[in-house]
């Protein structure tokens, strides 16, 4: 295998887990290398470069809390951070660190097989290079393979075709007339950039969510010092809680209160930011009833921010439980939507039928395009693994054990695939927490188990079959306990035949870690080590 470069560890992507799982590799004396597709760091925050994007965690929350120097060091503006200043931040991350010189960039690993002859992963890559190494590590992110898609008659339209995931910021939109499909988080948050810039924005929405004002703000010093002193406290609680953030849920039923009570918490938390809402009442996410309390209350809401009676009834989120599809935060959507250049289609009850050279045709009208923007998300936790082709033992390929959903032990690992790691795989906390928060349970409990490896002289480590469906059906389980099983949304995976997978664990964040910490206590319970 010559003219293949070897390290203990290869770790594929640069975003929050592959820049801090370096770090931490290298700190435990282990030769390290990530491999990334972008041409720098940043992961999802590379790519996703459209006008408008930020993160609706606050930023303070939404940082790592591995460096008490970093921590310091770094001072942020605002209450949520834009996308140009996250990515400045792992930029800097990864210039404090040093972690550029053992990152390939530029380079998509396309393939990895496992060789147990020789114990080792062989990684293949697009730009001929590849790879040998005892470990291999998946950092590469819960959403991250963006999805189109097919639409009937697309190959006919001759304007420019974007995606938020993917943005070209050399296509110029203004004054142009604009299609945008998709009003989740991305689809919300680049609805008012493009409709100021656009001559005529055509938003095509196929499910309402509900989007709470993000309530922005600059982080002013008085605000920015008190942060700093109650910092370690309230990264702890995020650690221990049990979505990884800050503020947690406020004690009672929203079904035992009285309609007036019921209605000042719902104000007092109406702008406290994207989970502020769903924070009012402890019960929000498990009764069905209190829940509905509270989607009445957004119904309202939203209602009172639109004029034009179709457009409410449009846009007003129906069927589903508040929350049980990924809340979303806005700034100046509903206003937007609310303009008279901005039209609002529902693509259920106008389908579209196919395109022209410029504009998309339904089944009712046809709408002039000259730019068509896709915010459709993305084949989330698992599309950026599949993408890559894993083989593990006798061949076996990870894209087909997934084809009937997907399934790891605790997120992690799956059997048949020694030495590989998943961070924030499915069937962990990941895209149902505060991801970074999670990211870095992750990274800390892989390099412990490398670090006990090498010191008891282990070369393999694998999930059992039997612990691996042990976790899944208890993964399965605590869903059935929430309200999430009620709605169509990304959370759920699929088997063949159609059948809805829930993939995050929803039994919080602390006791997740607390299971993994023991497991690992317990000779790595559940893991064969070889
Ligand atoms: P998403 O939530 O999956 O939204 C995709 C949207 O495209 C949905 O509204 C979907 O409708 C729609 N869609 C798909 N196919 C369509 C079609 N043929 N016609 C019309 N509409 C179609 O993706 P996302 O907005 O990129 O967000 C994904 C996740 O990334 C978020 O939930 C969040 O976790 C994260 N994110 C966070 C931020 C932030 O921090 N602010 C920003 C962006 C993304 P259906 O719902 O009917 O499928």
């Amino acid at each position: 295998m010559s003219g293949l470069r070897q390290f203990d560890v290869i770790v594929v992507g640069a975003g929050f887990a592959g820049l801090y799982m370096l770090h931490k590799l290298r700190e435990a004396g282990f030769q390290a290398h990530v491999v990334e597709a972008g041409s720098g760091v940043g992961g999802t925050w590379y790519w996703n470069r459209y006008p408008g994007a930020r993160c609706d965690v606050p930023s303070i929350e939404y940082s790592y809390s591995f460096s008490s120097e970093l921590e310091n060091e770094w001072r942020w503006s605002e209450r949520y951070a834009a996308q140009p200043e996250i990515l400045t931040y792992l930029e800097y991350v990864a210039d404090r660190f040093d972690l550029k010189k053992d990152i390939t960039f530029d380079t998509k690993v396309t393939a990895a097989v496992w060789d147990d002859a020789m114990k080792l992963w062989r990684v293949d890559t697009d730009q001929g290079n590849g790879y040998l190494s005892q470990h291999l590590i998946l950092a590469t992110g819960a959403l991250s393979a963006p999805k189109t898609p097919e639409l009937p008659g697309i190959e006919n339209f001759k304007g420019a075709i974007l995606h938020t995931a993917k943005w070209d910021a050399r296509v110029d939109i203004e004054g142009k007339a604009v299609a945008l499909f998709g009003t989740g988080s991305s689809g919300i948050q680049v609805t008012p950039p493009l409709a100021q810039k656009a001559s005529q924005l055509t938003v095509f929405q196929r499910t309402p969510n509900f989007a709470v004002p993000a309530n922005n703000r600059p982080l002013n010093e008085d605000e920015w010092r008190q942060s700093r002193a109650t910092l370690p406290a309230r990264r702890e609680a995020a650690r221990q809680g049990f979505l990884g953030f800050f503020d947690v849920p406020r004690a009672g039923a929203a079904k035992d209160d009285t309609p007036d009570k019921r209605e000042q918490r719902f104000n007092e938390q109406w702008n406290a930011g994207t989970a502020g809402l769903l924070l009012a009442y402890e019960d929000l996410l498990v009764d069905e009833e209190s829940n509905a309390h509270a989607a009445e209350f957004a119904r309202r809401k939203i209602a009172e921010t639109i004029d034009d009676p179709d457009k409410v009834r449009k846009i007003t989120p129906q069927g589903y439980p508040l929350g049980s599809r990924r809340m979303c935060s806005e700034i100046g959507f509903y206003e937007t939507i609310n303009r008279t250049n901005v039209a609002l289609v529902d693509v259920r009850e106008e389908p579209v039928t196919g395109f022209s050279a410029y504009g998309i045709r339904t089944t009712d009208h046809h709408y002039s395009a000259e730019v068509v923007v896709f915010a459709t998300g993305f084949d989330a936790c698992v599309g950026a693994i599949k993408a890559i082709d894993i083989r593990g033992l006798e061949g076996k390929s990870l894209r087909e054990e997934w084809a009937d959903g997907p399934h790891a032990y605790l997120g992690l690992a799956v059997p048949a695939f020694p030495n590989l790691f998943t961070i924030t795989g499915p069937g962990s906390p990941s895209v149902l927490s505060n991801v970074v928060v999670s990211i870095e349970q992750h990274v800390e409990w892989i390099a412990r188990c490398l670090t006990d490896m090498r010191a008891s002289g282990k070369a393999t480590i694998e999930a059992t079959e039997e612990a691996e469906r042990d976790w899944m059906d208890h993964v399965h389980e605590i869903a059935q306990q929430t309200l999430f099983p009620r709605a169509d949304s990304w959370y759920h995976g699929r088997t063949r035949d159609g059948r809805k997978v829930f993939m995050p664990y929803v039994g919080g964040c602390g006791p997740y870690r607390a299971t993994c910490d023991e497991i690992a206590a317990a000779d790595y319970r559940g893991f064969n080590l070889g």
